[in-house]
């Protein structure tokens, strides 16, 4: 479903990706962990063209989205992507939102929209909140809101970026319980989080990533108990 084929990223004189080649399988849950800097949000905004490779390529259920003249928007309809803040819009309510881009650029009529999204609302536990705006959730209920509203696009997969560095400690749970919902339910999942019990749980593989390559490319319980690496075992200890 996703494929990174020497994927090379500089900004400047930085480079910032030396080399990622990576495969994830329709239907997979792989995490990117490793330290601060170390290349993890670049490689997922390579993967909906948020950020475009200097050289390499990166192929979504098989077509190379690097290659000139790709329909960007027409891929980005196909992936969800919730980062560390929630930007839902702060003047719509909950429903329009949800409601926003899958009439716009999905077409659906106001009713089916809403229909979809009050399913939607049920799966992250906030149906009651429809009508509400941003301003009155709490961040743990904002990022719920982000997750349903990517999901309304009925996207084949979901990019997690840090789904709950910006959330209070007792708000993490709740956001993590829909996205392990989500999990294994045939949708496509690349995620980078610093819950290490989360990853361990939740993944069919972990990347380790540092200095702009993967390290370790490997079986979450392997890896947590015996990273291969001396990067990956210093990290582990750090976190752990
Ligand atoms: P991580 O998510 O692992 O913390 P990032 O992918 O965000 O790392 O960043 C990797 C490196 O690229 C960092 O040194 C960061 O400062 C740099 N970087 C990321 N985005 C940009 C940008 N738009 N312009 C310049 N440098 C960037
Ligand atoms: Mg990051």
């Amino acid at each position: 479903m996703i494929e990174f084929r020497d994927v090379h990223k500089s900004f400047g004189s930085l480079e910032v990706l030396k080399g990622i080649n990576l495969k994830i399988e329709k239907g997979q849950v792989v995490t990117l962990i490793g330290p601060s800097g170390s290349g993890k949000s670049t490689i997922l905004r390579c993967m909906n063209l948020l950020e475009r490779p200097t050289s390499g390529q990166v192929l979504i259920a098989g077509k190379d989205i690097t290659a000139p003249k790709t329909d960007i928007q027409g891929i980005r309809k196909n992936i969800g992507m919730v980062f560390q803040h929630f930007n839902l819009f702060p003047h719509m309510t909950v429903m329009e939102n949800m409601t926003y881009a899958p009439i716009r650029v999905n077409k659906l009529s106001k009713d089916q929209a809403e229909q979809k999204a009050m399913e939607l609302l049920k799966l992250v536990g906030l149906t009651e909140k429809a009508q509400s705006y941003p301003g009155k959730l709490s961040g743990g209920q904002k990022q719920r809101i982000a997750i349903a509203r990517a999901l309304a696009m009925e996207p084949e997969i979901m990019l997690f970026d840090e789904p709950t560095s910006a959330l209070d400690p007792e708000m993490v749970k709740e956001v993590l319980e829909v996205i392990k919902g989500l999990a294994h339910t045939g949708i496509t999942m690349a995620l980078v989080t610093h819950e290490m019990g989360f990853a361990r749980e939740v993944s069919d593989r972990v990347c380790f990533i540092d200095n702009g390559l993967i390290v370790e490319d490997a079986d979450p319980a392997e890896f947590f108990s015996h990273p291969k690496s001396e990067r990956a075992q210093n990290f582990l200890d750090m976190v752990l």
